[in-house]
Parts: structure tokens; C-alpha cells; sequence
């Protein structure tokens, strides 16, 4: 198997490290990391304005498919704040796959151009890996649908223009079958945000709808069918865009500080790295799979839970050891003297287990490989 790149892909990606170097700057960094909002304005415009987003999303792009790849790539080695962009192109994606054309053409061109976000609400307080018991209602109104209920952990809420909402339509049929998935402004009335601080930094919320009114304009993807627009939705999530080389710029901090302090040389140190370095090459070329997969016409959701597995016990397991390499240097924050890896030891010690969580835990990932690709009994 040749996994060089194409000249094209090599002019694409070099493109994109322009854009990158040029807009994600110690500044925008530094912003993600105060405020917890993982988004760039000024990256995701500069990418929409050169046509890179309609380009990276699946079953738009026109280029090769390796790109949607090599996008992500750059984001995550760089240290991008890129969670915003990676959730509206997911939507982006399933828009384009279930959306009405009407649908389409009102909200693609705000997304692919880099202008708006979405936000993502299906996880209710207590419905996250048993999404599928939510209790949202949305109730047939005439001509309109009225909706009441709350959602937890909506990231992005708080900036988003969109938001695509998990609600249950008729409570007769079976739980997977009673479920329609909205797609609407976040101005319309009735809807409430407020904020939730993660133990990774990473701001999320928790959003309220109290008599929210929209039309049948807004139903993505067929009444009663809400299951498969998420589950649509979940297969761009899982180790497609970002989220499975999380540690390369903890590692590129790590080796300047070990060299720095004079531990670079001890084996212990190297072997550890070289171990590192070698995880994040297998995430690498799953991840690749995976995106290949979703930019191709796919529905990697198989491949991507193989992916996210893998990637993010790698980044939990590098996290972990480089603290404890660190010792009480790894404990101190960005911008306090001595701080380990300029802070980022700390960081994502503290930001790795939370990949576990989001997008669907390990142990749910787990049960779906056991379940599609070992053909193990279902565990529910
Ligand atoms: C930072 C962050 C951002 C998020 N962003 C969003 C978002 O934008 N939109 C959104 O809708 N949701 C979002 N989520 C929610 C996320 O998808 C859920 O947290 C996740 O699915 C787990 O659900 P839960 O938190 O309710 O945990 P639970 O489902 O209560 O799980 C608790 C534990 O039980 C285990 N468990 C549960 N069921 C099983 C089973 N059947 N077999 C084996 N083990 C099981 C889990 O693996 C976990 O270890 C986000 C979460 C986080 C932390």
C-alpha cells in the first residue's frame, strides 16, 4: 500500500499551512484556551473564502478525498481550536446527504463559507450513550411544531447559527423510531443557553426550549426518522474530523522541555517518546480510513469507532505518562514559571479523558465493534 501523497495533495496541504500559520496565531491559541470556546472565526473564514470547506465536506468536496484528511491533519497538529468547524461540517455533510434542496440552499452557503456554525443537541441531562430514550417533545401544532424540553452538553450553543435538535415526535412507537431531528436557527424564540465549564477547558452548555414554534422546513431528514439522521451525523464524528492526533502538539511541547531540562537522552524518556510517536502514526493512518471513507460517499461509523477507540486511549495513555515524567512541574498551568511543556503536560492530562466522553464513550465504541465487526451477542 503507497501512502504518499499526490502533487495535488501536497499543493492542498500546503495551502492549508499557510492559511493556518497565518490566522492561528499564539493569540488564538492562547483565546481558546482562556475561554474555552474551541473556535476560530478568522480560520474558518479564510478557509470558507478559498472554497476549502465546501471542499472538505462530505459528499460536496470535489477534490481528492485524502483531503478531508489532510485538513484535519493540520488542524490538530497545529493546535488549532477547530471543534466548531469540525461540528458544522458534520452537519454540513448530513444536510447535503438528507436535506431537502430548499434545506440545501438556505443553509449550506452559511456553513461551507465559513460564516456559521451548528451546534449539536441530542444528549439530554439523562439520556447520553442511551440517546435514544430522550424526552424532548416536539408536538404537530397545525402547521408548525411545538417543542419543549432541555438538552445538556450542547458545545457551540453559544455561538452557533444553527442547531440541529434530537426530539421525540410520537411516544407509541418503539424508543429508535419515534424520533425526529429538527435543523434551526439558534434565534428562534423560546430557546435558552447556559454555560457548563468542562475539566478540559472546553466550554459546553446546557440549552433550554420552552414552546420553541417551527415548520415543517425544519424537519431534517423525515418525521420518525431522527435515528438515522443522528446516527448520519455520528459516523462524521467518530475519528473522521480531528480528535484522533491530539498529542502531537503536546509531544512537540514535551520534546523541547525535555530537552530543555536534560531528560531528552535518558532511554527511558526516548523509548517512551518513540512508543508515543508510533500511536499517534497508527491513529494517523486509521483516521485516514476513516475519512477517506466519509469523503468518498461513505458512512464510516464501523471504522470511525475503531478510530476514536484506539486515538483516544493513546492520548489518555501520552497524557498520562508525560505528567508523571513531569512529575509537580506537569501540575502547573500555561503561563506559570516552570510549567511542564509551557502548560500543555497539564492540559491535556486534563483534556484527554474527555475524548473519551464526547462523541460517544470508549466503552459504547467498544460495544459496536463487538456488535458490527465481531459479531459478539448485544450487550443491552
Ligand atoms: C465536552 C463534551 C462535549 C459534548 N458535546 C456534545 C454536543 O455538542 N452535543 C451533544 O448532544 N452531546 C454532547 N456531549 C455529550 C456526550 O455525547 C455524552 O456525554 C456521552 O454520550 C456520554 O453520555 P453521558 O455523559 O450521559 O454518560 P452515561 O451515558 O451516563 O455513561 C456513564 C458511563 O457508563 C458507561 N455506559 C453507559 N451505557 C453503557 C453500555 N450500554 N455499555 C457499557 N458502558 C456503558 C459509559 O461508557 C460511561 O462510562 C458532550 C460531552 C462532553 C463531555
Amino acid at each position: 500500500m503507497d501512502f504518499s501523497l499526490s502533487d495535488d495533495v501536497l499543493a492542498y496541504r500546503s495551502k492549508i499551512r499557510s492559511i493556518v500559520a497565518e490566522t492561528v496565531t499564539p493569540d488564538v491559541i492562547d483565546r481558546m484556551h482562556t475561554t474555552g470556546t474551541f473556535d476560530a472565526p478568522e480560520l474558518n473564514r479564510a478557509l470558507g473564502t478559498q472554497g476549502f470547506l465546501e471542499r472538505a465536506t462530505p459528499g460536496l468536496g470535489v477534490g481528492d478525498p485524502i483531503e478531508l484528511w489532510v485538513l484535519f491533519n493540520e488542524l490538530e497538529k497545529a493546535g488549532a481550536p477547530y471543534d466548531g468547524l469540525a461540528v458544522a461540517l458534520m452537519i454540513a455533510g448530513v444536510v447535503n446527504l438528507l436535506g431537502t434542496d430548499e434545506q440545501k440552499e438556505r443553509i449550506l452557503p452559511s456553513i461551507i463559507s465559513g460564516e456559521a456554525l451548528v451546534c449539536m443537541g441530542y444528549s439530554e441531562a439523562d439520556y447520553g450513550s442511551d440517546v435514544a430514550s430522550i424526552k424532548t417533545r416536539a408536538v404537530k401544532d397545525g402547521d408548525e411544531w411545538t417543542i419543549n424540553g432541555s438538552k445538556m452538553w450542547t458545545t457551540m450553543a453559544h455561538e452557533a447559527r444553527w442547531l440541529i435538535l434530537l426530539t421525540r415526535t410520537d411516544v407509541d412507537l418503539p424508543k429508535h423510531k419515534g424520533l425526529t431531528m429538527f435543523i434551526l436557527p439558534m434565534d428562534t424564540p423560546g430557546i435558552t443557553v447556559d454555560p457548563v465549564h468542562t475539566l478540559g477547558t472546553e466550554r459546553t452548555n446546557a440549552t433550554y426550549y420552552d414552546n420553541v414554534r417551527v415548520g415543517d422546513d425544519a424537519v431534517l431528514g423525515g418525521v420518525n426518522n431522527g435515528w438515522r439522521t443522528m446516527t448520519s451525523v455520528l459516523a462524521f464524528e467518530r475519528g473522521v474530523m480531528g480528535g484522533s492526533n491530539a498529542a502531537i502538539p503536546l509531544l512537540r511541547h514535551f520534546h523541547d522541555w525535555a530537552q530543555e531540562i536534560g531528560i531528552f537522552d535518558q532511554p527511558i524518556t526516548r523509548e517512551r517518546m518513540a512508543r508515543a510517536a508510533i500511536d499517534m502514526q497508527v491513529a494517523s493512518l486509521l483516521t485516514q480510513r476513516s475519512a477517506w471513507i466519509a469523503a468518498s460517499g461513505g458512512s464510516p461509523g464501523l471504522e470511525g469507532s475503531m478510530t476514536k477507540v484506539f486515538a483516544a486511549e493513546a492520548y489518555q495513555r501520552i497524557s498520562r505518562w508525560t505528567q508523571e515524567t513531569a512529575g509537580p512541574l506537569g501540575l502547573l498551568q500555561f503561563h506559570e514559571s516552570g510549567a511542564a511543556g509551557e502548560g500543555f503536560v497539564e492540559y491535556d492530562a486534563r483534556h484527554s479523558p474527555v475524548v473519551t466522553i464526547y462523541g460517544g464513550t470508549t466503552e459504547i465504541n467498544r460495544n459496536n465493534i463487538a456488535e458490527r465487526h465481531l459479531g459478539l451477542p448485544k450487550s443491552r
